[in-house]
Formats: structure tokens, sequence, C-alpha cells
């Protein structure tokens, strides 16, 4: 089947209708476009895991702050479909910001104390788009199961939250980071930096691995892990550190001594661009 490009939320709403009543498992990507490694291998999970895969590319105004980079954010639409189309996509949600917000749009979902820490505190706002735009997308392509990447950890379990609490009727799923060769996680933004900031936000991941290291090794006290990754960002010359930080996984809890599953997530500025990333490991 080739590739359709829909732009109506509405056209979108009576496709996805007409699947469900064939009995097709519909699966959702959301994404903001400039598609790369990343987003791939969200709808390769979404492939196996349903007939019928629907990606989304939207650049959602209501996630950006006043200051952020909404109006420079990467657009490629076209080498979009192509490389979506490629990885087995059959729809392309494509809405304008006006079929998503039309005039006098007032309603907007808050998912809590979860979304006022970590990200939260530096983007305030930025959940509320974040789960504002994905509860529409849901109403509007009806997914058994949505795929969202690890990488944004924080949204993630926002997400999922907010499908718990609003008795959304579908699964989220998470899909695993995906890095360069040199181990910085692959992002849109990296249009944004040089050779020279790429190599440097190798550290990035680097620490993370040392933190993985010394827990392996017994270390629990996330104060003394947190003080070793950060001597180690701070021997690079430019790298910047936003923040670090040890949270459980999934409900963000912050913890201090660490047992369960952990999200050590950190963003690291280089040449002014924040770079987030993060892992979730096991310390028993
Ligand atoms: P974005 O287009 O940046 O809003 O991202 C769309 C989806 O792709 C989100 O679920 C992200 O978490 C996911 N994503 C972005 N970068 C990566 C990556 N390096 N590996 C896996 N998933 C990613």
């Amino acid at each position: 089947m080739p590739l359709q490009i829909i732009k109506s939320p509405s056209k979108m709403q009576a496709l996805a209708e007409s699947l469900r009543r064939k009995g097709k498992i519909i699966g959702l990507v959301p994404t903001m476009g400039a598609i790369h490694e990343g987003h791939l291998r969200l709808v390769d999970i979404a492939v196996r895991k349903s007939d019928f895969v629907i990606a989304s590319i939207f650049v959602n105004p209501t996630q950006f702050g006043p200051r952020e980079d909404f109006s420079k954010y990467p657009r490629a639409f076209k080498s979009d479909c192509q490389k979506l189309e490629k990885a087995g996509v059959n729809v392309i949600f494509h809405p304008s910001v006006g079929d998503i917000y039309p005039e006098n749009y007032s309603t907007f979902v808050d998912v809590g104390e979860m979304t006022t820490i970590l990200e939260g505190t530096r983007r305030p706002g930025h959940f509320r788009g974040v789960a504002t735009v994905c509860a529409k997308l849901f109403n509007i392509t009806k997914p058994h199961i949505a795929v969202f990447g690890q990488k944004d950890g924080q949204q993630l379990a926002v997400l999922k939250r907010m499908v718990r609490d609003l008795n959304f009727d579908l699964k989220i799923i998470k899909g695993p980071i995906v890095r360069t060769s040199t181990g910085v996680a692959v992002s849109s933004r990296h249009s944004y930096l040089s050779a020279e900031g790429l190599e440097k936000a190798k550290v990035i991941y680097g620490s993370l691995k040392l933190a993985e290291k010394l827990i392996r090794n017994g270390i629990r006290n996330s104060r003394n892990i947190e003080a070793h990754m950060r001597n180690l960002i701070k021997s690079v010359p430019g790298a910047k550190i936003d923040y670090i930080s040890f949270n459980r996984w999934d409900d963000l809890q912050p913890v201090r001594k660490l047992s369960g599953r952990v999200m050590i997530s950190l963003v690291v500025i280089i040449k002014n661009v924040r770079l987030l990333d993060n892992i979730i490991i096991n310390a028993k």
C-alpha cells in the first residue's frame, strides 16, 4: 500500500475508525520530524507490534517556551516522508498548527507533580504542551499502541501516567535510545552542533557508563556517583552541566540511596545546545 499523507484530523479519525472496525491493530509513532535513526527504531517496533503504522509529524508550539527554538526547529518534510515510508509507515499524519489548535482553543492536560521536576524546572509548561498534544494525537489516530523513546525518559513516564489516569485505551511502549558509534544519543538538534561539539558530547554517555560501572561495583550513594560524573564532564572544556538527577523509574521520585530501577538523567550544554540523555539501571 502506498504511503498516505493526511493533514485533516477528521479524515485521520475516520480512517482510524474504519481500520479498527476491520480489526486492525494501529501503532502510532509521534514525532516532530527531522527523522533520524532514533525515530526509525520506534517505527520498527510499531511495525512489529501492529498491522497499520501511523507516524505523526507535528512541531508542537505549545511545548516550546517563548525563548526556545520553535521557529528554527529543523524541518525536512520531504526526506522525512521517504525515510518513514521505507521503514514501513502506512500513514503520515501531518496537521497544521491551526488544525490542532483552532481559534479559541482552551483545553490543556496537566499531569501534575511529575512535570514540575527535571526538564519541568528548566522548561515550564513543556509537559503540559506534550501531554495535551499527545492526548489529541491519541484521540485522532486511535492507536492500540504508541511508541516513545527512552531518550526522553521523563516524557515517557509522564505520558504513561496520563494514559493510566485518564483511561486512554492504549499501551505506551518504550523504545531504546539509539546512539551514534561514539555513544551520543541521536537527536534532531544535533544539526545545531559542529563536529567539534559532537566530539565533546561523547562525555555525556561516558559519564552514564561511569555511573553504571560504579553501581556494578557496589556504590549506591547517588551523591558519590554524581561527583564522579561531574569530574569526568568537567574535564571536557566547554561542556556545561545543567543537571544530573537520580529518580525512581517510573514514578520519578528522587532517590538518594539507589535501589530497584533508577533513571540517571542529565543535561549537558555544549555551545548553547542542551543535550539530554539517560540510562535506566537496576540497582539490586
Ligand atoms: P522528537 O521528534 O524529538 O519529538 O522525538 C519523537 C520520538 O522519538 C520521541 O518518543 C523521542 O523520545 C524519540 N527519540 C528521539 N531521539 C531518540 C533516540 N536517539 N533514540 C530513540 N528514540 C528517540
